[in-house]
C-alpha cells in the first residue's frame, strides 16, 4: 500500500448552469464530508461558475479544493476569451487542468502549448493536473507507451524536481473518455506503472514514488473500487459521473478504501 495520499476528481466540463452548478456543489460537500480527511478531492467546474461553487463550499467549511479546467499561460493582455491564473486564483482555484484530451483535440492544443501552461501553472504555485492518454488508433497501433511518454516529456519540459510536488498526472486514454468504455484494471495499471516509470527517469525514484498518477475514463460506482485496487493507480479524474452528487460521492469513497 503507498503512502500517497487518493486524489478524486470532477470535471463538470461544459455542463451546468448557476442553479445545478450551486446545487452540485452543495450535494458534493454534504455527501462527501465522511471522506474529506482521506481523500483529496476537487472539483472543476465551468469558469463562470468558480466563485459561486468555492463560496458556497467555504460556507460549508468544506476541504473540497476548486479547479480550472484550463488557464492560458500568458500573465495578462490581448488574449480575448482566455483565463488567466491570476484570475483563476482570484475565484479561489488553488488547483487547474491542463492538456485534457478535449482541449487537445477537440480545441487543437499542442503538446508545446501544454507544457507553456503547466509552466505557468506551478510558476504561480498551482497545482497542475496534467492529462495524457492515447487515442483510440494510438491504443491499437501498440503506440500507448510512445504517446503516453511524449505527452509526459514534453509535457513537463523545465519543470522542476520540487515543482513535481505540485503535479498530478491524469491518465485518460481518449477512447475511454464520455464513451462508457473503461480500461481493464490490467491494462490501466500497466500504463500507470511505465508512467511512474518515466517519472523516475526523468526526476527521480523520491518524485516517482510521491506523484500521484490518477485513471480518467468512465470511472463509474461499479468500476471505481477495481481500477483503484490497482497499486499505481491514486484515484480518479471523473467527467460524467461527477455529475451525479451520489456517483462522485460512491466513486470518492472507493478510492477513500483503496
Ligand atoms: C474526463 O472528462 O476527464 C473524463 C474522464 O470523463 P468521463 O468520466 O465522462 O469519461
Amino acid at each position: 500500500m503507498s503512502n500517497r495520499k487518493p486524489y478524486v476528481g470532477g470535471n463538470w466540463k461544459m455542463n451546468t448552469n448557476s442553479d445545478s452548478s450551486s446545487s452540485l456543489a452543495r450535494g458534493v460537500a454534504e455527501a462527501c464530508e465522511s471522506v474529506q480527511g482521506s481523500v483529496e478531492l476537487v472539483v472543476f467546474p465551468p469558469a463562470p461558475y468558480l466563485i459561486g461553487v468555492r463560496s458556497i463550499l467555504n460556507s460549508r467549511s468544506s476541504a473540497i479544493g476548486v479547479g480550472a479546467q484550463d488557464l492560458y499561460f500568458e500573465g495578462d493582455g490581448a488574449f480575448t476569451g482566455e483565463i488567466s491564473l491570476a484570475m483563476a486564483s482570484d475565484c479561489g482555484c488553488t488547483q487547474a487542468l491542463a492538456g485534457h484530451s478535449e482541449r487537445r483535440h477537440v480545441i487543437g492544443e499542442s503538446d508545446e502549448l501544454v507544457n507553456a501552461k503547466v509552466k505557468a501553472m506551478l510558476d504561480g504555485d498551482l497545482t497542475c493536473v496534467l492529462c495524457i492518454g492515447e487515442k483510440l488508433e494510438e491504443r491499437e497501433a501498440g503506440k500507448t507507451n510512445e504517446v503516453n511518454e511524449r505527452q509526459l516529456r514534453t509535457g513537463l519540459a523545465d519543470v522542476g524536481q520540487r515543482q513535481m510536488d505540485n503535479v498530478v498526472i491524469a491518465y485518460e486514454p481518449v477512447w475511454a473518455i464520455g464513451t462508457g468504455k473503461t480500461a481493464s484494471p490490467e491494462d490501466a495499471q500497466e500504463a500507470h506503472a511505465h508512467i511512474r516509470a518515466l517519472i523516475n527517469e526523468m526526476f527521480g525514484d523520491d518524485v516517482a514514488a510521491r506523484t500521484r498518477i490518477i485513471y480518467g475514463g468512465s470511472v463509474k460506482p461499479s468500476n471505481a473500487a477495481t481500477l483503484f485496487d490497482q497499486p499505481d493507480i491514486d484515484g480518479g479524474l471523473i467527467g460524467g459521473a461527477s455529475l451525479q452528487v451520489e456517483d462522485f460521492a460512491a466513486i470518492a469513497k472507493a478510492a477513500s478504501g483503496a
